[in-house]
């Protein structure tokens, strides 16, 4: 069957187009899910990839032929559409996006009636669904458009956040969304918080003009920019609207890592409550939060894990350390625009400049590396167990390994055919030893 070829998580279906991802597959994707949900209707987004609008096209055909109504909002950030969802009743979401891949990928995320990406359990269930369900109804559902999403999305943030406090500042802001859904909806978004915003990478849409993945390496334009303007802040953001990095005023691009921490000691030097953050996280999340004298949990990665433990334990904030903040107060999921929002509040609140706020956090060394990995997982695992017998181990998402001088995170990716090494330090040389001991033992035959 088709699927197989294409990389399936809890983070969405994904694959290249179109040898891997079609307007067939998409199709039946969307018979499928339109026969799994018992929800009426079915609201569909799309990042800005060229393959968008006839895989959306098709995704929408598929539901209404499984005589489910559908409706469209257009090249909207996938956390609009989570928006959406979550705040509207019978209902579930699907955005055609491939997230940060290279524009030659795309993909499906579905979203439950609660507005959240379908948890493992929910997906395992609709992937053994999809073949047996092509069921085409009798009866057909209806199209409609919806246009006013995402000012729905940006007026729930502003309600949120204390505008007329940013308003005064009138921050200069250089913005990246990389052609993607950034591109449409950021400026107006910013100029609505008083700031005077310059653009960069706006078109033509959804074609990357840099590998579109929120890192630091990847962020040297927007650097350049934030120099050239002298403005107080850069934001890059995903294809799809949901991760953020940042650049400080200085031009220099911060580790991704930051945009949660500055987020999440913005939010509890307010609000006291737990918070949830995934595995590969940094650790100065601990020590923030110790400092609020609150709770932190970790969870496997993947949005939908994280999301599910924070409505469990109730907190206040939580995300990914790859630049994703979810705060519930405007939705439960991953949202750069939230993101956007809550950091230059704190600029406004402290009265501090974003190097300056950034150099509070005690200090961590991050190393995210992706190598190529062709064994089983079962064997890999072994070998790490046996050289680590002696350090703490933590297997509910690969394998954590918990040393005096840092920790290890190693685990096959679900987006990608690669493996994800993840390493903290309190410094770089500490991090690049750890790595090094850790490839050592992945290569042992
Ligand atoms: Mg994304």
């Amino acid at each position: 069957m088709e699927i197989k070829s294409l990389k399936i998580s809890v983070a969405g279906i994904r694959g290249i187009y179109p040898s891997q991802i079609n307007p067939e597959i998409a199709f039946k994707f969307g018979v499928a899910f339109g026969n799994f949900l018992k929800e009426k209707n079915i609201f569909v987004g799309r990042d800005t990839r060229i393959s968008g609008d006839v895989l959306k096209s098709s995704l929408i055909s598929g539901i209404l032929a499984s005589g489910k109504n559908v409706i469209d909002l257009g090249i909207v950030p996938t956390p609009t559409v989570e928006f959406i969802v979550e705040k509207n009743e019978n209902c579930g979401g699907a955005i055609i996006t491939a997230s940060h891949n290279p524009s030659s990928y795309n993909g499906i995320k579905l979203l439950s009636p609660e507005g959240t990406f379908l948890n493992e359990r929910e997906k395992n269930r609709f992937i053994s669904f999809f073949s047996k369900n092509q069921k085409i109804k009798k009866r057909p559902g209806s199209l409609t458009e919806k246009t006013d999403s995402f000012l729905l999305h940006a007026d729930a943030i502003f309600k949120n956040v204390n505008v007329e406090l940013i308003k005064k500042f009138n921050f200069k802001v250089v913005v990246d969304p990389c052609q993607g859904v950034g591109a449409l909806y950021s400026e107006k978004f910013l100029k609505e918080m008083g700031c005077q915003v310059t653009v960069i990478n706006r078109s033509p849409l959804g074609k990357f003009s840099h590998n579109p993945e929120p890192l630091p390496q990847n962020l040297k334009e927007l650097a350049e920019k934030v120099k050239e303007t002298k403005s107080d802040i850069g934001f890059a953001q995903d294809p799809d609207g949901d991760r953020l990095a940042i650049v400080s005023e200085n031009g220099e691009p911060l580790s991704e890592e930051y945009s949660l921490l500055i987020a999440l000691d913005h939010i509890l030097s307010k609000e006291k409550g737990s918070v949830v953050v995934n595995l590969s996280t940094n650790s100065a999340v601990e020590k923030v939060c110790e400092k609020y004298g609150v709770e932190v949990f970790r969870t496997k990665i993947g949005e939908v894990n994280v999301v599910e433990k924070m409505k469990k334990t109730g907190s206040v904030i939580g995300g990914e350390g790859n630049g994703g903040i979810i705060w519930p107060k405007v939705h439960y999921g991953r949202d750069s625009f939230v993101a956007m929002a809550l950091i230059l509040e704190s600029m406004a609140e402290r009265k501090k400049k974003i190097s300056e706020i950034v150099k509070e956090f005690p200090p961590f060394f991050l190393l995210k590396k992706k190598i190529a990995f062709t064994g089983t997982e079962t064997s890999l695992f072994k070998k790490l167990e046996k050289f680590y017998r002696g350090n703490k181990l933590i297997k509910i998402d690969g394998i954590k390994i918990l040393k005096k001088e840092g920790w290890i995170h190693v685990r096959i990716s679900g987006t990608e055919p690669v493996l994800r090494i993840f390493i903290e330090g309190k410094d770089k040389k500490t991090a690049e030893n750890l790595y090094r001991e850790v490839l050592g033992v992945i290569r042992q035959d």
